[in-house]
């Protein structure tokens, strides 16, 4: 069999596209190598959110041109929201690259591979294509956790984002093809699920009939094998009665909440045409806390907006605390071409963006450590997932509420197994326990 080696930047989203084109091309008589010098076929995937990535890519792309020099016959592919953005840029900047294809034309990688091989010249697909729901996927010898897309692309137009123009217009896929898809992952052994979308909180409103998360997320709960059910990314734009409701009633659906803010100034999220205020967003999280009182919060934020004051940044640091976030993923403001902020006039200096983000960092690990002090003492429901990256002699795994847990449970639960910890010690980044039967007044216990 031929080689194909995937190399992948960027979000989960771009993680499923890789497995997904790694589960098709297995199909065309190609199978995965780590080993980027034995492969016939390089597939790079490519994400477009900052420059850096995209910096990134372009330095990988340099590497790769060294190795097909010595490999003539290697066929160099670029996929993903960077294929999607700046085709021909791609083309000028590395021209040892083959294959340049966007995310809707991922189905048919098999015949773009063909054509290369058979026209010996670069092959250009990017633009819309028909949303299909690919399911195949290397084989793999226990999958105990894995994603899986609901919805492609996105129709808010944050003006700092690109991905309405890499991923295109939101397109949900069937109810029926997703609980198929989760069946099948879960005959291969996964207990865990996240269902994946762009503002997965909008699903299934392009439908006909019409549905929503709520609604595909009970019935992916009837999937017995399933113990668990995350989501991501949502909006706030979009949070119903109905999904609250819905994260309160449904057993399997965690204590884990990625709700993105972005900023904690109501100026910024105007300019930012976020669609809400940081009052509506607090009255969200309350509302989720009345609701499911474990509810664990993690959220986005970007630092340095055009704009951005220092008062504008301090309503940012005054949400961290009050929402109390179990984490954070903060980013400086990156200029994205064809993206309304980057024409923004009073564009913020990097070393302002610099000093920001690292007072951001340290409000962040005060608050995440204080966060992860409150389940010292406590007992938790944890996932085994594997053994502790620091020692082998302990298992690892993850609370509902997406906390890494070291715990001493080898030869008395082993992975995938649902396990009961005492949690010991809190760290800033993970919890260290002992494992225990299971008790009654357990905190992140299932509902
Ligand atoms: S909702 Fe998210 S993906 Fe959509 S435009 Fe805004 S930031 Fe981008």
């Amino acid at each position: 069999m031929a080689k194909l080696h995937v190399i992948t930047y960027g979000c989960q989203m771009n993680e499923y596209d890789s497995e997904r084109v790694a589960g098709l091309l297995r199909g065309e008589r190609y199978e995965l190598t780590d080993d980027e010098a034995q492969a016939d076929l390089i597939l790079v995937n490519t994400c477009a959110i900052r420059e850096k990535a995209e910096a990134k890519v372009f330095s990988k792309l340099g590497e790769l041109r060294a190795l097909k020099a010595r490999k003539p016959e290697l066929v160099i592919g670029v996929m993903g929201c960077m294929a999607q953005l700046h085709q021909e840029t791609i083309q000028q900047r590395a021209p040892q690259v083959d294959l340049v294809f966007g995310s809707p034309a991922i189905a048919r990688v098999g015949d773009l591979v063909q054509r290369v091989r058979r026209g010996g010249r670069p092959v250009l697909e990017t633009g819309e294509g028909p949303l299909v729901k690919i399911t195949a996927r290397p084989p793999a010898a226990r999958r105990l956790k894995a994603f899986v897309t609901v919805m492609e692309g996105c129709e808010k137009c944050c003006t700092f984002c690109v991905v309405p123009t890499t991923r295109g217009r939101e397109r949900s896929h069937p109810p029926e093809a997703i609980v198929a898809e989760v069946r099948s992952l879960a005959a291969e052994g996964c207990r865990e699920v996240t269902l994946l979308g762009q503002t997965v909180n909008a699903y299934g409103r392009d439908l006909t009939p019409p549905t929503d998360l709520a609604e595909l997320m009970a019935r992916v709960g009837d999937v017995d094998a399933i113990e668990r059910i995350r989501f991501t990314t949502s909006n706030p734009y979009n949070l119903t009665s109905k999904l609250i409701r819905a994260l309160r009633d449904l057993p399997k659906v965690c204590e884990y909440f990625h709700l993105p803010l972005q900023s904690g100034a109501n100026r910024v999220l105007e300019r930012m045409n976020r669609g809400y205020t940081r009052e509506g967003y607090l009255e969200l999280v309350d509302r989720l806390r009345d609701a499911v009182p474990e509810m664990a919060f993690s959220t986005d934020l970007i630092v340095g907006f055009p704009g951005e004051t220092e008062a504008d940044f301090g309503a940012t640091l005054d949400m961290v605390e009050r929402v109390g976030y179990d984490n954070v993923f903060a980013f400086r403001y990156s200029r994205r071409p064809g993206t309304l902020a980057a024409a923004m006039p009073d564009q913020v200096a990097d070393d302002v963006k610099a000093s920001r983000n690292t007072r951001l960092l340290e409000v962040v690990n005060r608050v995440t450590a204080a966060r992860s002090r409150r389940l010292a003492g406590r007992t938790v429901e944890v996932l085994v997932d594997g053994t502790s990256r620091k020692n082998a002699g302990e298992l690892s795994g993850r609370t509902r509420c997406n906390r890494v847990v070291n715990f001493d449970g080898q030869g008395r639960v082993s992975v995938g197994d649902l396990a009961w910890v005492r949690v010991t010690e809190a760290l800033p980044h993970s919890l260290r326990g002992t494992l225990v039967e299971r008790p009654e007044e357990a905190a992140c216990l299932s509902k």
